[in-house]
């Protein structure tokens, strides 16, 4: 008998699932969870998904890693803490020894708490190396480097709840209703009383059902009808003079850079009409409040660093930046990559986004650590799978054998490792070619926190027990890191961010008895600080904003007689990621039990191909083999498939080609053909 609510034990905690953070109260008995609400009093204001209501029960599923596991005549055998712990040391001092502290690699996590998170890229420094990164290359990597350019700061600007400021809303590149669920809730609420929602993408997604105005853009031309707007708004007058006189430098490079970009050359560029770029332009310009939302759809380019510099562009021209309602919000995806980031998870940076050759911010962490650190900057994620100067890695939490570009390569290089250790709470496909896996306590078995997309610092709390000798990620650093010389001895996570508040001056008052119901938005830069929901109001971290003109570029690899096809991949809303959790729910399986293509009807018919068949797709990097669903979601001659499903990969055929300064792949365009079975 499922036991009654007054039966059970309510543990509020953060969803573990997307960056929204939604607030929920877990109800425990008998060390399961039996129910799952929603926090009335959170920000979410008791709403969850499906993800978040229905599918936490991965945590007791029969597939846990209960033990570590080391590789022994090539099978993994079960052995114990120290004998694991000890092979991860010994073997990662050997590689230094031999190879120099660069043939290490380190992945960190969006999926672990800040203070893992901290505590991991503390362990690569302090081992003599900058390689550490983490999926954040694969989503925002390209906003991080251009928002600071901008701006000096690279994160959202307003939290989700100040939406309900904003005249005119701006979403390109989101897919919401199935990334960021609760919060298209609202995106919706307010198109319907009182915002006017105006989507820019590719895809019929679903928010589009709700916009006063939606461009189609073809995929790879966003550069040229962001610059089309623009081009409209100063024709007509309408940019903002004031802002751009007292809060913004190099227009007169940027008024130049837009002259060939006229409503007639976009149309022709981006198939979105002369008349619609006009609308959309007059809407944004003349609106009180724009905020602009986006995501991977911008990102997940060649020239994804260049779009984000478009948006940052438009947002300074009209002024809708730094006020109640306007602003730029890039939404982060997975429920911490931006405490990832925050935490120096990135191998340009340090806690608190301090540059490693910055010889101020790298002698205060030295101080801290009371340890010589390098100021080389590291290899990214992606550069660490295409050169073989690293040759052992330890990937804590991440699924690169599915998520990322070109996946066949990076799982060669993988098995080809020297060594590699896995720390996860399933055998992943990445922790399957592991030498060591180490099991890890799932996010409603440990304490910490998270921080969401409005850089919200929220309290993750233990509510059911570790399975088997499974342990949390930061015990599990806390125990290895003496064994590689770096000094860890926490005896709690709080104890943890005490540390963080010393590291990361953005984080400097954020103390785990400040954060009350509603959370702490850094920055926080003292204990009276009452934190920053809205950024950028009088000044930019950088002084002025900066106008970065950029220009219109062509995707690396566009459909042609070989391959005629256009992929796009991308999410779900029943599947998470590389479906690790969502996979071992039973409804969620039910309602997306495999890996569907998205294919346009008209296509379908000349192909001769019929709802519900399966369907070779190949690329120049390999073929896999899916469901076809035929919509007009996607227009004739793309084809959208989700990345979630190991068995059929996605990633099998994704373009490696990255953006040259952000090194994020173009998941978003290759070129693929299709075939029936
Ligand atoms: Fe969890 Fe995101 Fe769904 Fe909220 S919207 S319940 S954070 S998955």
């Amino acid at each position: 008998r499922k036991p009654r609510l007054c039966e059970t034990r309510p543990v509020r905690t953060t969803c573990p699932y997307c960056g929204v953070g939604c607030q929920m109260d877990v109800y425990v008995q008998g060390g399961r969870i039996r129910h799952v609400r929603g926090a009335e009093d959170g920000h979410n204001e008791g709403s969850l998904c499906v993800k978040g209501r229905f599918a936490l029960d991965f945590t007791a599923h029969p597939d846990r890693l209960t033990t570590p596991l080391i590789r022994r005549d090539g099978e993994l055998v079960p052995a114990g803490w120290d004998e694991a712990l000890d092979l991860v040391a010994s073997r990662l001092l050997a590689v230094r020894e031999e190879h120099g502290p660069q043939a290490l690699g380190f992945l960190a996590s969006a999926r672990c708490t800040n203070e893992e998170n901290y505590l991991f890229q503390k362990l690569a420094r302090c081992l003599g190396t900058n390689n550490v990164d983490h999926c954040a290359r694969l989503c925002h990597a390209s906003s991080l480097v251009a928002l600071v350019r901008a701006f000096g700061s690279a994160s959202a600007t307003n939290p989700m709840a100040d939406l309900d400021n904003a005249e005119v809303i701006l979403v390109t590149g989101s897919n919401t209703t199935e990334t960021h669920p609760v919060f298209s809730s609202r995106i919706k609420r307010l198109a319907r009383t009182k915002a006017t929602l105006v989507v820019v993408d590719p895809r019929a997604v679903g928010l589009t059902r709700h916009a006063s105005l939606w461009l189609r853009p073809r995929p790879g031309t966003d550069i040229a009808w962001i610059n089309g707007l623009m081009h409209v708004i100063l024709r007509e007058g309408l940019e903002n003079r004031a802002f751009i006189g007292s809060r913004t430098e190099g227009f007169e490079e940027l008024r130049a850079a837009l002259g060939p970009y006229t409503p007639e050359y976009v149309q022709s560029a981006t198939g979105i009409p002369a008349v619609d770029l006009e609308r959309a332009a007059r809407l944004y310009a003349r609106a009180g409040a724009a905020t602009i939302l986006y995501c991977m759809g911008i990102t997940q380019h060649t020239c994804g660093t260049d779009t984000v510099l478009a948006l940052a562009n438009l947002a300074l021209l009209c002024g809708q930046v730094g006020r109640p309602g306007a602003g730029i919000n890039p939404l982060r995806g997975q429920n911490n990559v931006q405490g990832s980031c925050d935490m120096g998870g990135l191998p340009g940076v340090l806690p608190g986004y301090g540059r490693v050759d910055d010889d101020a911010a790298l002698g205060r962490m030295e101080s801290l650590w009371k340890t010589s650190l390098s100021k080389n900057p590291g290899l990214t994620a992606t550069e660490m799978f295409a050169t073989p100067q690293v040759r052992a890695m330890y990937v804590m939490g991440e699924n690169p054998a599915v998520s990322d570009a070109d996946v066949s390569h990076v799982q060669a290089r993988l098995a080809g490792l020297d060594f590699l250790v896995v720390q996860d709470i399933f055998l992943t496909e990445t922790a399957r070619l592991a030498d060591v896996v180490l099991p890890a306590a799932s996010a409603l078995e440990k304490d910490g926190t998270f921080t969401n997309t409005d850089r919200r610092v929220q309290r993750v709390r233990a509510a059911v027990p570790c399975p088997g000798q499974a342990l949390p990620d930061w015990r599990i650093l806390n125990l290895l890191g003496p064994r590689l010389g770096v000094s860890m001895g926490y005896d709690h996570p709080g104890e943890i961010m005490r540390e963080i508040a010393l590291a990361a001056p953005i984080y400097g008052g954020i103390d785990y008895r400040r954060i009350k119901r509603e959370g702490l938005v850094w920055p926080c830069p003292d204990a009276a600080h009452p934190g920053t929901p809205l950024l950028h109001r009088e000044t930019f971290p950088r002084g002025r904003g900066r106008f970065v003109p950029t220009h219109a570029q062509v995707p690396a690899e566009m459909p042609d007689a070989d391959y005629p096809f256009l992929l796009s991949t991308g999410r779900v809303l029943e599947h998470y990621h590389t479906g690790t959790m969502t996979r071992k729910n039973e409804g969620l399986n039910r309602l997306v039990p495999a890996c569907q293509a998205e294919i346009h009807p008209e296509d379908a018919k000349r192909l001769q191909i019929v709802s519900g068949q399966q369907v070779r797709v190949a690329s120049r990097r390999g073929e896999i083999t899916v469901t076809a669903l035929l919509t007009d979601r996607v227009a004739p001659g793309m084809v959208f498939i989700p990345f979630h499903f190991a068995e059929a990969a996605a990633n099998v055929l994704t373009n490696s080609a990255h953006d040259a300064a952000a090194r994020i792949p173009e998941f978003k365009v290759c070129a693929v053909r299709i075939e029936p079975e």
